[in-house]
């Protein structure tokens, strides 16, 4: 059997026409794109063609997005450039926000944690889908407060709605995107400014393009609606999944269950049992899945993500989080049922 890979909230591999675009960029569009001779002029044009592409899909003005190199950077951007305006006030954030966007949030005064919005609250941060658990959020309703969403696992999974946003993320390696593509929206007139400096990106992110990782991702999104479609299909796997394992009567727990979630997501606390171990047993037998979030892996550190749920570290320590690539088969999860069964 060849291996399985069940760590898709990690990454994804690049869609075929991804790899495509990108070698064709690395080949044909070298050229500097801030150039002003011919061959930088047409590497410039064919980021603004992916970038007027990319803004249709998202339904914003292309010159609301800035292309970053992850959303780590995006996130960073963002909340440090915000900071000197508002940072002075508090931040309302989600407590299981992933670190990308609690690292840069270590500069502002003052973070409460949601739901706790305190009167004066600057801005609202609350991710669209939790990359462990897989649970969706809203926006919460918040006047007067800037609204920032981290869309990055739910892109490509479920449908993506800006309405109610001032600001946004998205990352292209979790998307059948490559590595080294990723977006910040920023509504126009936000209190911003730059903190990478440089004429790129209209002065918002300084650096030269990354034109073969920027065509890449814009390929990627030309296939969003049937990722989109292939996602949602993975409902009934999952579901029958977790039916499955639950039969064993094991001291078990499906987290978020109930909840409205990613299709492609299973996140299980196996009560008493070690998820490192666990996870190292699957990997032996063939099978890629992640104890939480890829950057919770090899460090001792409950993640901060499941014992916000109210669980305690031990518990967070014996979660394995299952997450599906778009066409996975039926036959496959079963495969990794039948793997798990004997190592729980
Ligand atoms: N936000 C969420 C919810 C994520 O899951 C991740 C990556 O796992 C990030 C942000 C960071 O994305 P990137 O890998 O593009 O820096």
């Amino acid at each position: 059997m060849p291996r399985l890979y069940f760590d898709a909230n990690a990454t994804t591999p690049p869609h075929p026409e991804t790899v495509e675009a990108v070698r064709r960029a690395m080949e044909e569009d070298w050229a500097n794109p801030t150039s002003t001779h011919r061959e930088g002029q047409r590497a410039r044009h064919h980021i603004e063609e992916a970038r007027r592409e990319i803004a249709t899909t998202l339904d914003v003005a292309p010159g609301e997005l800035v292309f970053c190199a992850s959303a780590t950077e995006a996130l960073h951007l963002l909340l440090r450039g915000l900071q000197p305006a508002l940072g002075d006030r508090p931040a309302a954030v989600f407590p299981g926000e992933h670190s990308a966007c609690l690292n840069p949030l270590r500069d502002w005064s003052r973070v409460a944690w949601l739901p706790e919005v305190p009167t004066d609250c600057a801005t609202v941060v609350q991710m669209a889908a939790s990359n462990e658990t897989g649970i969706l959020y809203d926006m919460p309703t918040v006047l007067d407060a800037l609204r920032i969403r981290d869309s990055v696992q739910a892109w490509g999974k479920v449908p993506v709605t800006l309405a109610g946003c001032d600001a946004a993320v998205f990352s292209g390696h979790k998307m059948g995107g490559p590595r080294g593509a990723a977006l910040l929206w920023m509504r126009p007139g936000l209190p911003w400014e730059a903190v990478m400096e440089g004429p790129q990106e209209r002065r918002r992110r300084g650096g030269t393009e990354d034109l073969p990782a920027i065509l890449g991702l814009a390929a990627a999104v030309r296939h969003l609606p049937e990722r989109l479609e292939l996602n949602a299909a993975l409902v009934p796997l999952r579901d029958a999944f977790e039916a499955e394992i639950r039969a064993w009567g094991r001291d078990l727990e499906v987290l978020g269950q109930g909840s409205a979630r990613l299709p492609n997501t299973s996140c299980i606390l196996f009560r008493g049992r070690n998820g490192e171990a666990l996870q190292a047993a699957l990997d032996l037998a063939g099978f890629a899945v992640s104890t939480g979030s890829a950057c919770h892996s090899g460090s001792v550190k409950p993640s901060h993500a499941i014992t916000t749920l109210g669980y305690s570290s031990d518990e967070a320590r014996s979660v394995l989080r299952f997450s599906m690539l778009p066409g996975t088969r039926a036959d496959e999860v079963e495969a990794l049922a039948a793997g798990l069964k004997p190592l729980v």
